[in-house]
This record gives C-alpha cells, sequence and structure tokens, in this order.
C-alpha cells in the first residue's frame, strides 16, 4: 500500500479535521512509531503506530459507506437526553460502528448516510461540498407563484439568510400540496424554516436524494451499502 498523509489518517480516525490535524502535528503533539512528526507531509502506513498526546489511535478499518431508510419518530443523534428512540437502536446487525452525515430532524424520513469514517462524514455534510439535497415536503397552505419566486430568491428567516433553493410545484392535493426542494446549504431545520416563513407548514419531510446517492426504492428501515467504484468515486 502507498500509505496517506498523516492529517488525512487523523482525520479518518475521527481526531480531528484534517486542517486541525495539521496544528497538532506542528504543535509536536503527534509521533509515529514514537518519533515526533514535524511535518504534516508525512506518510503513514496501516502498521505504524500513530499517537496523539501520547495516546495511541485505534486501527481503522477500511471506509464504508451506507445509505438508510430512516423512518420518521427517530433522532439522529447517538444518545437522546429525553430517551427518544435514536437511527442506532434501528440499525440491522453485523455493521460496523458508524456515525451519520449531518443530521435529519426527529419526524423526517428519507435518505440518511452512514459511515464508519469521521473525516469522511465531516466532509460529505460541509456546504462547500455543494452537494444537492432533495426533498419531497407536503405542505398545508397556498404554494402561489410569488411564494415559489421567493424560495428561488433565497429568503431571510428571523435573522438568517438562507440561499436559493430549487422549488417545483409537484401537485395540490385540497388544501395541501406536494412540492419538490433542492437544497445546497444544508442549515438546521432549512427547509422547515423557510417554508415556514411563507405561511406553509410542512406535515411531511422526506429527503430523496443526497449528491449521487438517491432513495430509490428503498425500504423503510433497510440499509444499503456503497461498494466500488461509486465508495471510491467519494473518498
Ligand atoms: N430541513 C428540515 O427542516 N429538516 C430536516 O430534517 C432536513 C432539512
Amino acid at each position: 500500500s502507498e500509505g496517506e498523509r498523516i492529517a488525512k489518517r487523523l482525520a479518518r480516525a475521527g481526531i480531528s479535521s484534517r486542517r486541525d490535524a495539521e496544528s497538532l502535528i506542528t504543535d509536536g503533539r503527534v509521533r509515529v512509531n514514537g518519533k515526533l512528526v514535524e511535518t504534516p507531509a508525512l506518510n503513514v502506513f496501516a502498521s505504524d503506530r500513530i499517537e496523539v498526546d501520547g495516546q495511541e489511535i485505534p486501527a481503522i478499518e477500511r471506509t464504508r459507506l451506507f445509505l438508510f431508510h430512516k423512518p420518521a419518530g427517530l433522532v439522529t443523534t447517538n444518545r437522546d437526553p429525553e430517551g427518544r428512540k435514536t437511527v442506532f437502536e434501528v440499525l440491522p446487525e453485523n455493521l460496523p460502528r458508524l456515525m451519520t452525515v449531518g443530521r435529519l430532524d426527529i419526524n423526517t424520513e428519507g435518505l440518511l448516510l452512514l459511515t464508519n469514517d469521521g473525516g469522511l462524514s465531516r466532509v460529505l455534510e460541509l456546504p462547500a461540498t455543494g452537494w444537492l439535497r432533495r426533498y419531497r415536503v407536503r405542505v398545508h397552505g397556498e404554494v402561489d407563484e410569488a411564494r415559489l419566486a421567493s424560495l428561488k430568491e433565497g429568503i431571510a428567516v428571523e435573522g438568517v439568510f438562507y440561499g436559493a433553493v430549487e422549488a417545483e410545484l409537484e401537485r395540490t392535493q385540497g388544501t395541501n400540496a406536494w412540492l419538490s426542494i433542492g437544497l445546497r446549504e444544508g442549515k438546521n431545520r432549512e427547509v422547515k424554516n423557510i417554508l415556514g416563513a411563507l405561511g406553509l407548514e410542512v406535515t411531511r419531510l422526506i429527503r430523496v436524494s443526497y449528491g449521487p446517492f438517491q432513495l430509490g426504492d428503498l425500504p423503510e428501515g433497510h440499509v444499503l451499502e456503497i461498494k466500488g467504484r461509486m465508495l471510491r468515486e467519494q473518498l
């Protein structure tokens, strides 16, 4: 194997971001096989013993990435202070220790990415990754041209500016409507906040894609591992 940069290795182990790993190194806190690391350009190999502040970082498995169809009613944290059920409690057995790529609200359904690689999870959830996250949204209220135009232009809600989103009316159903919304920012509660500001109450929210990955017909509660070229292209 060709090994990898020490900063990347630390990020993959979930120790820090790649950039923060560089400061750990320049601050003299990282050792490889007992020797102080002097440059973030150092290449390390699977067999190298890496320590941060005298603590050995655990060996890591190869990077794995999974799609999960999140049902409504589960929180996306490791442990919930209010004791609500988490996504981790319903995952099939025999999976490695996983973390989520970003979060979905408790009542949001649909595509959630899971990985065992802390560095990858951090990169994929960044707005800078620029990935489109597409949602199907059921709202209560009237979706007129003016509201659609506001969504497409961007909108300020309580001091936060939400950039332009892709928005299309799919169909109306009595006093409800289904919208397709595409976001690149991934701000906290973004869909509910922007639609709420236009007087539209979100009654169902389903994420149908995240960058190149689609929910497709993956059944609720099921996981699908991304392998091969689809995975290598994201690493
Ligand atoms: N926007 C929201 O309001 N909630 C989500 O879970 C995701 C996007």
